[in-house]
């Protein structure tokens, strides 16, 4: 047992302040919320890197059913299309919100929005913010109104390290702030914790979002979902800078083309080119690496010297390479970028443990199926915060003050995951190679040490991948290469995760702390 203090007692907590974090917590205004951020408010998480922006079908000639489609397309079979529908119809008013919110989205010259083309998409639709800027804004605006908004109490520097769950029901959070533990009683927990990006060796990711929230849910016996699909993007720059920047896709969408080092088009012959969906694009330059090819994106004749003024972000991280894409090709390759897997989540957002809810990346919703279609992250998450609000409104309260709290876990280090991970389940995986990294991580899943969350999210990503055998969306399995007649969404518990580590190593190794 802890001395820890118990704080806020009764108040919903949201674990997370990024996109989805900070736009439950608005919607549940004035309901009082206890929002923890492990860091200053709108330092850390993906939302803050966004580039592209957000999709939704908000053009004249684009409607929610055509978004849809390219959602399911993009998908690759695995999408859930009631939650698609549901999606694509209510993102249009999503980001009418957030512009009412006070974020200032790229206007036409008539005040409609000015639209952007992604890779995979059928229509211009993707509502961004100074050229390639829409996280910062969307951050900015997030931030000044949560500030603003008395029911928020926005607690920085305190990091969730365990969920307290007694009797598949919420009970609590544990947390580690700046004075040390501190328990927040309650039967209301909101995860919205972002990426896993961290795990990986070489990703666009933060190198803080290693599926904090994922290790949690999983450690509270929650169940999760599509935990082997990650999304590889196929243009991030190849240079040795970590986390690697990131080439958006609107740079493709407005023409600029992927070429080798023979400067021959290596995508043209492929069915939507340079803007066919992500997990294609990726593996087709995974391939011309592996033959030891090179790959850039030109943009030379696209946008040339417009360049900087269209995308100032790339063309800084591009200038810190001593690169200028105006002049010259950029040396491109897939890095980690998102993870379609999460916990798994009704259409409520509501997770497997009772008063456990999910939103944004750390949700699994099946929205985006095998591969995420381009911009819908940031979508997603406007449009789910709305529903998990609601859902959380009319939810029964009987917080019941958790009867145990466990040491609080020491400080996670997913360093030592990486290598393994990135081997194991990048593009491309087998199962060899999966099975021979599966008793290494479920022993430090096991074990008490700084490495056991970040394994704990690694291991059921690698026992979700072995156990699919068949390739679909950014799933590869270059040891079963087809795709299956009907493809189903895959569910995992940490228990399970374990049960089938057993036989890739021996269970005494795999004792758990
Ligand atoms: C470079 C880049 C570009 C992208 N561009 C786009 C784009 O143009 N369009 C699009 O739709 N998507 C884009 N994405 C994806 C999108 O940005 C993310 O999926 C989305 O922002 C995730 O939002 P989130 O709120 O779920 O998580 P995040 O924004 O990652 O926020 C997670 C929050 O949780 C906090 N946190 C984590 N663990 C803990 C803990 N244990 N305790 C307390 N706090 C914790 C973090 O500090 C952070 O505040 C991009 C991603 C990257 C990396």
């Amino acid at each position: 047992m802890t001395a820890a203090p118990l704080v806020h007692p009764g108040r919903l907590v949201i674990v997370g302040a990024g996109v989805s974090g900070l736009m439950t917590a608005l919607e549940l205004a004035p309901r009082p919320v206890v929002v923890l951020s492990n860091a200053p408010l709108g330092a850390e998480g993906s939302t803050l890197w966004a580039q592209g922006g957000m999709a939704a079908a908000l053009g004249p000639d684009d409607s929610p059913a055509l978004h849809a489609a390219d959602t399911i397309a993009a998908g690759d079979g695995l999408c859930d299309a009631a939650i698609v529908d549901r999606f694509a119809g209510a993102a249009p008013e999503a980001i009418a919100k957030l512009a009412r919110l006070g974020v200032r989205f790229d206007r036409k010259p008539d005040g409609g929005f000015a639209l952007g083309l992604e890779a995979a998409h059928s229509r211009s639709r993707i509502a961004r913010v100074g050229g390639d800027g829409a996280g910062r804004e969307l951050m900015r605006a997030l931030v000044a109104a949560a500030r603003e908004t008395p029911s928020i109490a926005i607690l920085e520097g305190f990091e969730a390290r365990r969920l307290l769950v007694e009797d598949n029901a919420a009970r609590g959070v544990l947390a580690i702030g700046p004075a040390g533990p501190a328990v927040f009683p309650t039967d209301k927990v909101v995860i919205a914790t972002g990426g896993i990006g961290g795990l990986y060796a070489e990703s666009t990711n933060p190198l803080s979002s290693f599926g904090q929230g994922l290790a949690l849910g999983a450690r509270a016996g929650a169940v999760l979902a599509d935990m082997e699909f990650v999304q590889f993007h196929p243009t991030a720059l190849d240079v040795p800078t970590r986390p690697v920047p990131l080439i958006s896709e609107a740079v493709r969408g407005e023409g600029a083309k992927l070429i080798n080092e023979r400067g021959e088009r290596f995508m043209a012959e492929i069915p939507g080119a340079e803007l066919a969906p992500r997990d294609v694009v990726a593996r087709a330059i995974w391939h011309l690496r592996q033959s030891g090819g090179r790959a850039f994106l030109d943009a030379r004749a696209a946008i040339g010297d417009k360049f900087a003024a269209r995308f100032p972000a790339i063309a800084d991280a591009c200038r810190a390479a001593g690169i200028d894409p105006a002049r010259e090709p950029m040396p491109v390759r897939p890095a980690q970028h998102y993870h379609m897997g999460g916990i798994a989540v009704d259409p409520e957002g509501r997770s497997s443990v009772a008063g456990l809810w999910a939103c944004g990346e750390a949700a699994s919703t099946g929205l985006h199926g095998a591969n995420r279609l381009a911009s819908n992250s940031l979508a997603e998450a406007a449009v789910d915060s709305a529903i998990v609000a609601r859902s959380i409104d009319g939810a029964k309260s009987r917080v019941l003050a958790p009867s145990r709290t466990p040491w609080a876990s020491c400080a996670a280090d997913p360093a030592p995951i990486r290598p393994i991970l990135s081997r194991a389940a990048g593009v491309a995986r087998d199962g060899e190679t999966l099975a021979a990294a599966i008793g290494p991580l479920a022993e430090m899943a096991a074990a008490n040490g700084p490495a056991a969350d970040p394994a704990t999210v690694a291991l059921m990503i690698a026992v979700a991948a072995i156990r699919r055998e068949h390739s679909l969306g950014a799933h590869y399995r270059a040891d079963f290469p087809s795709a299956p007649a009907a493809p189903i969404r895959s569910r995992l518990t940490l228990d399970e995760a374990f049960a089938v580590a057993a036989a890739y190593a021996p269970p005494y190794r795999i004792r758990r702390a």
